[in-house]
């Protein structure tokens, strides 16, 4: 659920590019574009120097966090292992502050969560643990390329969970800043995970942004999903496979995965389609999308009576799919569309099924954060609403775009771009 990019849960997208959370904090809500992700990042990378006085402050956090944690029922003695010797940790601080300039578009994030290499890698995965697969269907419905492309997409199969100490991480966070709110809660849980399951705390490595174990959870996460699949008494994602593996099953399972039923589907949309439907607030009845002209990518009728909604990732003018429940549950993982889309059309691919059909704009540019912001202001000045003036495109920047392009008689998609933008300098007369 994070990544070492990672950001923070079902809200909490902004500023960072992707991210894998889960259920976690509550910022505000991003693009649904991602970074590059389990770029290796060390503890140790550039650290500038803390100026005593802030650390001097630090030491007093962590003395009045004790005690809270100690009247939450954290054994002392433990609190003082995980967190006696931590210090803040320069590079945490770093990515936390991070606002980068550059996302990337759906597409390329696509093109390496989906690589030829993830899918030979995820196949021998599955042919590798038939066994362990057949065992995590069966107690908990998901299927088995669901859950391996989980496992490739938040640590590439186990090979990377991240290096920092997750106390160290989370205690930096918690300090100050912008994810203190989202970093207590999870260092006291964090102690629980430690307490209850005999963990040393040395050895509880994560993420930056305190997501650990071979599928990334987060402490509170954790605590409420993590299970013991292969019987040794621990709930080890670390070391173990059948745990990490069933806790992110189990995840799944609580947040409403319908057995037997298909994530979703690439489908064609009808000229003239009205474009302003398309998203994934608007669910319909298959019968009104078939009634519509809605054919699967290869023209044929939609099979299924599931109730869905249609995104299109790349804009109007990109692949198109029709996306039912259970893409929802895969964004309970992490809510960024770039994340479900990786994990569902990756799955998809290691069972034999086949890769995308339509072909994405690539030749259309995503907006810096610079230019975003200069969006956000054009649409004001236009009399649209885009909501506060972040840099961030979410739902209200769409919805102003969506007005601003049936105005102008555009496909009325709410997608970003460069073109886009340079249409809108020239609403304005520039
Ligand atoms: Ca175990």
């Amino acid at each position: 659920m994070m990544t070492q990019n990672g950001t923070f849960g079902l809200k909490a997208r902004r500023g960072l590019a992707v991210a894998s959370v889960l259920l976690a904090a509550s910022c505000a809500t991003g693009p649904d574009t991602a970074a590059p992700r389990h770029t290796p990042i060390t503890a140790s990378q550039g650290s500038p120097e803390i100026p005593a006085q802030l650390e001097t402050r630090f030491e007093g956090f962590l003395r009045d966090f004790r005690v809270q944690a100690l009247s939450a029922g954290i054994d002392g003695a433990l609190y003082d292992r995980a967190l006696g010797q931590v210090r803040l940790n320069p590079r945490v601080e770093q990515l936390n502050a991070a606002q980068p300039e550059f996302a990337m578009p759906v597409w390329d994030y696509l093109d390496s969560a989906v690589s030829p290499a993830r899918i030979a890698d995820g196949k021998a995965a599955l042919a590798g643990n038939a066994a362990l697969f057949d065992r995590l269907e069966a107690a908990y419905g998901i299927p088995r390329q669901i859950i391996a492309a989980i496992w490739a997409n938040e640590t590439n199969y186990g090979r990377f969970m991240g290096s920092f100490n997750l106390f160290e991480a989370l205690a930096t966070l918690a300090f100050e800043g912008p994810r203190a709110a989202y970093a207590r809660p999870q260092l006291l849980a964090a102690l629980k995970v430690a307490q209850e399951g005999s963990f040393d705390p040395a050895m509880m490595k994560s993420s930056w942004a305190g997501a650990f174990g071979q599928t990334q959870f987060i402490p509170t996460s954790y605590l409420a999903h993590a299970v013991d699949f292969d019987g040794d008494g621990k709930k080890d994602v670390w070391t173990s496979p059948d745990d990490a593996l069933a806790s992110a099953a189990q995840l799944l399972a609580n947040a409403g995965w319908q057995r037997g039923e298909v994530w979703g589907v690439e489908v064609k949309l009808p000229p003239g389609f009205a474009y302003e439907d398309a998203d994934l607030d608007i669910i319909k009845p298959m019968a009104q999308w078939r009634a519509r002209g809605v054919t699967t990518v290869a023209g044929a009728n939609l099979a299924g009576e599931q109730p869905g909604a249609i995104i299109l990732p790349g804009g109007a003018r990109g692949p198109a799919f029709l996306v039912f429940n259970n893409f929802r549950v895969v964004l309970k993982y992490n809510a960024a569309i770039s994340y479900g889309l990786a994990v569902c059309l990756l799955g998809d691919q290691l069972v034999g099924g086949s890769a995308i059909v339509a072909p994405w704009p690539r030749a259309e540019q995503a907006l810096s954060r610079t230019q975003r912001f200069q969006l956000q202001q054009n649409l004001k000045m236009l009399g649209y609403d885009p909501g506060s003036i972040d840099g961030v495109i979410g739902r209200q920047v769409r919805a102003a775009i969506r007005g601003f392009q049936q105005n102008r008689n555009l496909a009325a998609d709410g997608f970003a771009t460069v073109s886009l933008l340079a249409e809108t300098d020239r609403a304005l007369g520039r």
